[in-house]
């Protein structure tokens, strides 16, 4: 018996009934409906509600937290005036059409938010455009659209099955070379090469931006855009502060229960939860088995964002950010082209090293950072007039920044978790090409409600 057998063949012993998917179609109403309710206003649900508001369908979003815009998280600078960082999603890439598109449907500025990188490794510090790869690894990197595009399907489902560090090791590549694209890397998927699905990595550089969609910013923070889809959708149908508790659907419709016993019913619903949150819901009828499998293996990345306020830019350049193979991790200049003479220079850290920094209290925390700038600026303790934290990681709803595919995962996994379950439909970010992404969060909303119409 295999392992989903006997999970099946128990549940049914245990007297847990699941009812089979094919008496869930039986339920499901053929016909547009006239209202759907949507679990998260993070970017999934508000794209998804904003598209059926469009095609005259009546919705009302239930959002956990106190606030909308999920891991989009705009933050005030504390005793700076003007000034704005991001604790979740930083950039919008040139290849994010959907959300280029709603800013510019909104009226919101997109201003350049890219960045020369300088290094410190090992100990020293080389400035942008000063270091480099071996000629060998930026022959691969200049290749990798064209490997990409050539690659069959058989092709792809092997590389599935491989991590990034693997892929990358077959190359003969430096020591340095390794380091350095552990550094880079583990940025952009928030944990070590050695988790990563190889085809997640190669998919993803190979279609995105020359910057790694590390382009755009929107201008007075990314929450706007939230805000401005709030505002579309109508403020009265989203309701911040409930936490749904549970998902009932039979031939009636769907009814979900909140934290306090608050209910709703509609229709049909969609729901953008991290899988996490999926999981702590009581589903009645219960998620199938590979559903259930597929949410308790995909793991989440641990990214800190741990910024410091400076009373002045020491760095200089207002396009400064910096690998560092410190456990500051990737510092970037989270007030660029802000007004004002302070400055805050966000390190960005991933995976283990997050989980370190976090643990730290606030004074140590503050010295390992300062520490891992100290190759190129020396003691800048005297600059500095703040901190503060975010750590996904430990995050209430999502417990990580964004789903991190492993190895095997990519193309087995996501189409099993996107599933309709009866009268439910399931978004997000990890369900989506752009995953990791605003766009993918946006593309998945919209595709949910493109489908319930
Ligand atoms: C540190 C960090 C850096 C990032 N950097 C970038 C970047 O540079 N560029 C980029 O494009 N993207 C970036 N992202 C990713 C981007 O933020 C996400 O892809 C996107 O915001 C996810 O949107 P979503 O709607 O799928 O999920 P969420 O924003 O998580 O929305 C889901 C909502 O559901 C709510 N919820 C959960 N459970 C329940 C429940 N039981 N009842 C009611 N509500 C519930 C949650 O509170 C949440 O608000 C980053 C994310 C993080 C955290």
């Amino acid at each position: 018996m295999n392992r989903r057998n006997f999970i099946e063949t128990t549940a049914l012993a245990g007297g847990i009934l699941a009812l089979p998917v094919d008496t869930l179609s039986d339920i499901l109403p053929k016909k547009k409906p006239s209202h759907v309710l949507i679990i998260g206003a993070g970017f999934a649900g508000l794209a998804a509600a904003y598209r059926l508001k469009k095609a005259g369908v009546k919705t009302t979003l239930l959002e956990a937290r106190n606030r909308i815009g999920g891991r989009v998280f705009s933050y005030k600078v504390p005793g700076v005036e003007n000034q704005v960082i991001e604790l979740g999603a930083e950039w919008v890439g040139a290849s994010h059409e959907r959300v280029i598109a709603l800013c510019k449907e909104f009226n919101l500025t997109l201003f350049n938010n890219q960045f020369d990188t300088h290094l410190i490794y090992n100990g020293e510090y080389k400035k942008a455009g000063s270091w480099d790869f071996s000629p060998e690894m930026n022959a691969f990197w200049n290749k990798r659209r064209e490997i990409w595009a050539n690659m069959s399907e058989k092709q792809k489902a092997t590389l599935d099955n491989m991590d990034w560090w693997r892929y990358l090791s077959k190359m003969n590549l430096t020591e340095r070379d390794m380091d350095l694209r552990e550094l880079a890397d583990s940025t952009d998927f928030g944990e070590a090469n050695r988790h990563v699905s190889a085809y997640a990595a190669l998919a993803e550089y190979a279609e995105s931006s020359d910057k790694n969609e590390m382009d755009l910013k929107i201008q007075g923070g990314n929450d706007l855009l939230a805000s401005k889809m709030a505002d579309a959708i109508g403020r009265e149908n989203i309701l911040t502060g409930k936490k749904v508790l549970s998902v009932k659907q039979d031939k009636s419709g769907v009814t979900v229960t909140c934290e306090g016993g608050e209910t709703f019913t509609a229709e049909r619903l969609i729901c953008t939860a991290p899988t996490y949150s999926v999981m702590k819901i009581n589903w009645d009828p219960i998620l199938p088995s590979n559903t259930t499998d597929g949410l308790n293996s995909l793991q989440y990345a641990r990214i800190g964002k741990f910024p410091v306020v400076f009373k002045e830019r020491f760095w200089g350049s207002e396009n400064f950010d910096c690998l560092t193979d410190g456990p500051g991790h990737y510092f970037y200049h989270g007030t660029k082209d802000q007004p004002g003479k302070q400055g805050v220079l966000i390190s960005y850290a991933t995976g283990d090293k997050a989980d370190v920094l976090n643990a730290q209290n606030p004074e140590r925390r503050l010295q390992l950072i300062l520490d891992s700038l100290k190759p190129a600026f020396g003691d800048v303790s005297k600059y500095v007039q703040g901190e503060t934290k975010y750590y996904w990681g430990k995050d209430p709803y999502s417990y990580g920044a964004y789903a991190m595919y492993g190895t095997g995962q990519w193309l087995g996994l996501m189409p099993e978790l996107k599933k309709p379950h009866g009268r439910v439909l399931f978004a997000g970010e990890h369900l989506a090409d752009w995953q990791g992404f605003m766009e993918g969060a946006i593309n998945s909303g919209e595709e949910a409600a493109e489908n319930m119409l």
